[in-house]
């Protein structure tokens, strides 16, 4: 007996693109066109986590994303156990670390995208190397470029430009602007700070520290790791992090950041110690012990004022994207028939620790669990 498939377009191969497109090739309803303007599908998974993929974390809440209520109506639809499972069943090892960030056991992101890329069927068409310009929704189809095949339904999941260089961030997602949809504008997130009056000798220096954004006399944020010293400026995941909160401000004036280098002890009693010893070379990085020499400063509250993130080509997300106004919990649109938005199109944005991923995985669950009812 033959059945009439839906024809689904979904452009951009992405975490998302091709999560969906593999639990579509498990229906045998569907029919599927997965359009990809690389040559390669899955590129910003395979840089992601350093090229490990931190695909999602255990404990993921609300409040580890710029849209918490949003994201609490996820998480009764999808939660981390559910994608694990999915993952188990298709055959991917996994493997977290104490503080719930999961990873492929081949510790190599290259297995994700070869897990996701290996449909359950042949009803999965992939077209490289096809940058989508134009689409268009009539007589209940729609048209993608000038494709000779008209869709039932269209899915965008072409992400964002963050991490990308300008030449390739230019005209991002263009093809939007064929649709009424309100679109925030785009900010980097995840992304190292640009500092005011910062001395570029500690350009190099690397250190643990607890670090606290501040706007005004309002703590905004405070997260204790690893950071980076720049040319110009401060990185690392505690930073990028504390960026995250930064971009949530409705404001961005008046914001510093305090450095506190006794991370150990916030306490510590740094008057006995000076008093102790001649200097501060057994307490402090060298690069910082040579400028609290030439100048001293308070080590629990090193101060920067901030002038910036740095620009999107370092950021790992963009906040700001498709209002979630726009689309119902099942990710599909209101205003516009037979369209559903996936992952980081959306103005969905999470701190560091496997938050986006998740997010751009499970919308394209809970689409799937839509389109397959
Ligand atoms: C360096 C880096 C490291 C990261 N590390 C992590 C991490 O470890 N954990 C984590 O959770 N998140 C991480 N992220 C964020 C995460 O990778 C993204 O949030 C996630 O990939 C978004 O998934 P997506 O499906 O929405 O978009 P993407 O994965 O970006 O996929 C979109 C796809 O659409 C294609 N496309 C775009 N426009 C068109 C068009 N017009 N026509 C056809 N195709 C198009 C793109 O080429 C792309 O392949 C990282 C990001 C970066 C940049």
């Amino acid at each position: 007996m033959s059945c009439k498939r839906k024809h689904i377009a979904i452009i951009g191969a992405g975490a998302s693109g091709l999560f969906l497109a593999k639990k579509l090739s498990e229906s045998p309803n569907m029919k599927v066109t997965l359009f990809e303007k690389n040559r390669q599908v899955g590129a910003k998974l395979r840089a992601s986590g350093g090229g490990k993929a931190n695909i999602f974390n255990r404990d993921v809440r609300p409040e580890h994303y710029n849209a918490p209520d949003f994201v609490e109506k996820l998480l009764q639809l999808y939660s981390p156990k559910q994608l694990e499972q999915q993952f188990a069943n298709w055959g991917l090892v996994t493997v977290s670390d104490e503080e719930g960030r999961v990873y492929p056991a081949s510790q190599f992101s290259q297995t994700v995208v070869d897990v996701l890329a290996d449909f359950a069927s042949d009803h999965v068409h992939i077209e490289t190397e096809y940058n989508i310009q134009h689409i268009e929704y009539q007589r209940n189809k729609w048209q993608i470029d000038d494709y000779p095949t008209l869709f039932d339904t269209l899915v965008l999941a072409s992400g964002s430009p963050a991490g990308m260089i300008p030449k390739n961030q230019r005209g991002y997602n263009h093809y939007l602007q064929d649709l009424p949809l309100k679109v925030n504008s785009l900010q980097p997130s995840l992304a190292g700070f640009l500092l005011n009056d910062y001395p570029k000798s500690l350009s190099g220096c690397r250190t643990k520290a607890i670090v606290s954004l501040y706007q005004g006399n309002k703590l905004i944020h405070k997260e204790s790791g690893e950071i980076t010293f720049k040319d110009d400026g401060v990185s690392g995941i505690v930073i990028m992090n504390l960026s995250a909160y930064y971009r949530r401000l409705s404001s961005q004036k008046n914001c510093r950041l305090e450095i506190n280098l006794t991370y150990w002890d916030e306490a510590f009693d740094t008057g006995t110690y000076l008093r102790n010893n001649q200097n501060v070379t057994g307490l402090l990085h060298p690069k910082l012990a040579v400028l609290y020499q030439q100048k001293p400063f308070d080590i629990h509250r090193l101060t920067f004022q901030i002038a910036d993130t740095y620009a999107l080509d370092t950021a790992q997300v963009c906040h700001g994207g498709i209002d979630l106004s726009e689309i119902d919990h099942l990710f599909k649109a209101k205003n516009v028939q037979n369209l559903y938005l996936l992952g980081e199109i959306l103005d969905v944005d999470g701190v560091c620790g496997g938050y986006n991923l998740f997010f751009a995985f499970a919308s394209a669950a809970i689409a799937a669990a839509s389109l397959t009812k």
